[in-house]
């Protein structure tokens, strides 16, 4: 519903199944444009009076200027149901005078495409970019290495140059991808060391980072409504005392396995934190480090799911595919694509439309479940479906495994077995589009893009249900229910344990849907998939949300 200035809305209400399913009396507190002392709020407007056939209701008058209404409800007791302190919102339109917008800092050490080493720098990027096209404005703060990707920034150029501490400190700001970029280039050579971690310092060179950001901001007045840390690396910003108070933090949690002191004082210390997926919110929620959050504020701590940058992963509008597609035509799309990865792996064509095409484009790391790719792998080849397999190894013992497994395979099912051993970001944008079936046997997994990339491809995922896999991912005998619930419609196959056996079982269950030709078409998988929505929409409204909560917390500083 998008109302106008000036109209009466009604506000419908439905308790059963929230916070207030068994209250006696329902109140609802009306505010507009965000704010809490809008002069026409109304505050604990009774509902009982509008009992509409088990819906209460109440009818206001919408301001001139209000932009939106947000809206939250309570009992006469202690239950409230404010959509976990975001409040809820209606968009309003032809509204007088501007609409309230938020000024956000990012402070990051990774971001995409200039300095990424892994999903902290694609979130970065495209929750700014999601954010920034919703109006709000949104800087982002990054180290100046050397070994920055220098021909995707544009504009770049000096404009500061500060003492701090011992140090002097250079600033520079220019655009990435449209984003306004800040970056941080102190002359002790911090960041002039060829790499963006491991040199054994990284805590000084991101402590000094974090603190030099502060300091600029305090130094140039630019403070933003919400400063925005990812990870340890940037967690000393948050307590940082020349923060003004008024000045919200957020931090994001993309892994938990470094850092974790500073992370467990930025818990404590935040206005909210986030981590990628809701499911491994509730896997972490306990973890030392993340338990500490005071008692009052229980409910600071979210998962919101990452999304996927859909301009990337296009395959509409794909440069590295042979045939674009969508939905409608994903077939014969998917078909071309899969005749020219096979083509490309040199692997054998006949009779290639009647053999799927089990896929998996990963690091090849422990967390990513070695053992159980090698067990797809075989399980795949011996039940005479073709097996492709992108993968990085970094560590030489799964990689000589890998080699082995690779030359064993290609001997035992000569034509059906591709191996690519390399970081390849065209061939992965074939592989995609070529694969029937997607496997991410993750041991754990944040929230996981691959998945996600793979179903805007129509390859249907095959993963263990874990972290973001298990919020992305709905089986399609196990999990009906589940998808219901998430508003969403089966989509694939996945698993629990940690067992060869247990991928074995999910992807018997796959071949044999596959093999059906029926079912296979009466499920549709890839169409479904194709359909539904991975990008960042809905979970940068939900961060907007968060932002706009933590801002109105930290105005009554004023
Ligand atoms: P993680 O960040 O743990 O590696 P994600 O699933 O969050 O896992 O992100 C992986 C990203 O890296 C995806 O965009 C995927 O396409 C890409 N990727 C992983 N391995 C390779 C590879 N060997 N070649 C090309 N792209 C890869």
């Amino acid at each position: 519903m998008r109302p106008k200035a000036g109209d009466k809305v009604t506000i419908r209400y439905r308790p059963e199944g929230g916070p207030l399913t068994f209250a006696r009396a329902i109140y609802c507190t009306v505010n507009f444009n965000r704010i809490q002392n809008h002069p026409d709020r109304q505050v604990n407007v009774d509902m009982r009076g509008g009992i509409n056939g088990g819906t209460l209701e109440t009818t206001i008058n919408v301001p001139l200027d209000a932009h939106v209404v947000n809206f939250s409800f309570k009992d006469n007791g202690i239950f409230i149901d404010d959509n976990e302190g975001a409040e809820y919102h209606c968009d309003v339109i032809g509204a007088s005078g501007v609409a309230p917008k938020l000024k956000i800092a990012h402070l990051a050490v990774e971001m995409a495409p200039i300095a990424k080493v892994g999903g902290l720098g694609d979130v970065v990027t495209a929750l700014s970019r999601s954010v920034q096209e919703q109006g709000h404005t949104v800087d982002v703060y990054v180290p100046k290495y050397d070994c920055m990707n220098y021909k995707e920034i544009e504009g770049l150029r000096k404009v500061d140059q500060f003492h701090f501490g011992n140090d002097v400190v250079n600033i520079y700001k220019g655009f990435v991808e449209g984003i306004k970029v800040t970056f941080v280039d102190p002359e002790n050579g911090h960041f002039r060391v060829g790499c963006i971690y491991g040199r054994g310092d990284d805590h000084l060179r991101f402590q000094f980072f974090s603190n030099a950001c502060v300091s600029y901001m305090k130094r140039a007045n630019c403070f933003p409504d919400v400063l925005h840390v990812h990870d340890w690396q940037t967690a000393p910003a948050i307590w940082n005392v020349e923060r003004p108070k008024t000045t919200a933090t957020a931090l994001t949690i993309h892994n938990l396995q470094f850092g974790q002191d500073l992370i467990r004082r930025a818990m404590i210390e935040c206005t909210f934190a986030t981590t990628v997926s809701p499911t491994y919110a509730e896997e972490i929620k306990n973890h030392p480090s993340i338990n500490v959050i005071p008692k009052h504020e229980s409910g600071k701590f979210k998962g919101i799911r990452n999304g996927i940058d859909n301009d990337i992963w296009d395959p509409s509008n794909d440069e590295f595919l042979p045939k674009p597609y969508d939905w409608k035509n994903c077939k014969e799309g998917k078909r071309e694509a899969k005749l020219e990865l096979l083509k490309r792996m040199r692997l054998d064509v006949t009779d290639f439309d009647s053999k799927p095409v089990i896929a998996c484009v990963t690091r090849l790391t422990e967390q990513k479940g070695v053992h159980l790719i090698k067990k797809a792998c075989r399980y795949a080849l011996e039940k005479g479906a073709y097996f492709v397999l992108l993968g990085s190894a970094p560590d030489n013992r799964i990689a000589n495994d890998f080699a082995n497994l690779a030359n064993e395979m290609k001997q035992q099912h000569p034509g059906r077995g591709g191996f690519f051993f390399s970081y390849d970001e065209p061939l992965s944008h074939l592989i995609y589009a070529g694969a029937d079936i997607f496997c991410v046997p993750s041991i754990f997994e944040p929230c996981g893009l691959t998945q996600m990339i793979a179903m805007r491809y129509g390859a249907v995922p095959l993963v263990r249900r874990t972290g973001g896999l298990r919020d992305t991912v709905f089986d399609v005998q196990l999990d009906p229910a589940r998808a219901v619930s998430y508003n969403k419609s089966c989509n694939g196959y996945n698993f629990d344990g940690e067992h060869e056996s247990d991928i074995e079982h999910a992807l018997s269950r796959a071949l044999a849907d596959y093999f059906d030709h029926i079912k296979w078409s009466e499920l549709d998988l890839p169409r479904a998939c194709m359909r539904q929505d991975w990008s960042w929409a809905a979970p940068s409204e939900r961060y907007i949300d968060q932002y706009w909560f933590a801002k109105r917390k930290c105005e009554s500083f004023k």
